[in-house]
């Protein structure tokens, strides 16, 4: 096994696949046809460096929370590598996995699914940093005291219970538990996107700030351009299970190489009200997972389509120093 991985390639995710198989019912059966299959995430790769936000966007159902859920092995992957720190954890199994895990943690997009709503939160935070032998029983108060000082909470609140909390302080919550594990590699999956907006933008402000000042390597899913703009170093735009496009936040906003990356931009609500032009969607629906076109994924929405991609798919490759595009004809080449 290739352990060795450059030492800024803090992240690296190789190949990785991720396929569902999907109910089956008796008419197909009797038929004799094929299960269908659900593609997830389809071959990607990435990389990302100790202390970096990679942003990771697209529409939902286009495969970012499952390629998350697989990075953290929540899924097994089908196949490929996830180099972590130059280890390969989608090779480990049981004790060693379970030893691994804790250096990455997950903030949802609905903090509840991480929070027992019948233990208070001193009672939580305790469970989770014994059981993985964080800190000693004498010492779990005062890293309790730290994590909610961390996440602008008062320790008062620690004698509370999840339902007490308002949406935004249970979203500081998930990331107190996230942290309780002193992770160095935190994916954040849509963590804002149930949130008042008057409210994202303090919890927005409160991840980045922790990312700094911990220095942790960041996996932050949105389907909010926005969002992502003001928290993320790089992003990778996602189609249909595919990466399309990787590149620096602010080269990406001011010009797109891909197709879709320039629909999505466009597409993305303006915070300004007072520059807020036109609302613009995006055209069409999405092709079936199921059902794949031929050639680019993206060629039935594209208004640069021509023949070779509807046979051709484009591989993911550099268009520019630092910019990857998959795309036979990319806008800024
Ligand atoms: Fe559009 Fe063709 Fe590029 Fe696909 S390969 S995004 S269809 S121009």
């Amino acid at each position: 096994m290739d352990t060795h991985v450059a030492e800024k390639q803090y992240i690296q995710v190789e190949g990785l696949s991720k396929t569902f198989k999907l109910k089956h019912p008796i008419i197909d059966i009797l038929m004799k046809k094929p299960r269908k299959l659900l593609k997830a995430v389809d071959d990607v790769s990435f990389t990302i460096e100790k202390g970096e936000t990679l942003g990771l966007v697209g529409e939902s159902g286009c495969g970012k929370s499952t390629l998350a859920r697989t990075i953290v092995r929540l899924y097994e992957p089908d196949q490929g590598k996830i180099f972590f720190d130059g280890l390969d954890i989608a090779a480990l199994e049981g004790k060693a996995l379970r030893e691994e895990r804790k250096k990455f943690q997950m903030i949802f997009q609905d903090p509840y699914s991480s929070l027992n709503p019948r233990m208070s939160v001193r009672d939580m935070l305790t469970e989770v940093m014994l059981f993985h032998r964080i800190c000693t029983r004498s010492e779990v108060d005062h890293h309790i005291a730290e994590l909610l000082r961390t996440v602008g909470m008062s320790e008062a609140t620690a004698e509370r219970f999840p339902g007490e909390f308002s949406g935004g302080q249970r979203q500081r919550l998930g990331i107190a538990r996230a942290l309780a594990l002193n992770p160095s590699f935190i994916i954040a999956d849509e963590p804002v996107s149930a949130l008042d907006v008057s409210i994202q933008a303090q919890v927005i402000n409160l991840l980045a700030d922790i990312q700094e000042a911990l220095n942790l390597t960041l996996l932050f899913i949105s389907h909010d351009l926005r969002v992502v703009r003001h928290v993320t170093h790089r992003v990778a735009v996602m189609y249909l299970g595919k990466i399309v496009e990787m590149a620096e936040t602010e080269a990406l906003f001011k010009e797109a190489a891909h197709p879709y990356t320039k629909v999505l931009i466009k597409a993305a609500p303006v915070l300004d009200p007072r520059n807020r032009t036109r609302e613009y969607a995006i055209e069409g629906e999405p092709p079936s997972p199921i059902n794949l076109p031929a050639g680019c994924r993206f060629n039935p929405r594209c208004s640069y389509a021509k023949d070779i991609c509807r046979r051709e798919e484009p591989r993911l490759e550099e268009v520019k120093p630092g910019r990857l595009a998959a795309c036979h004809f990319p806008l800024i080449a």
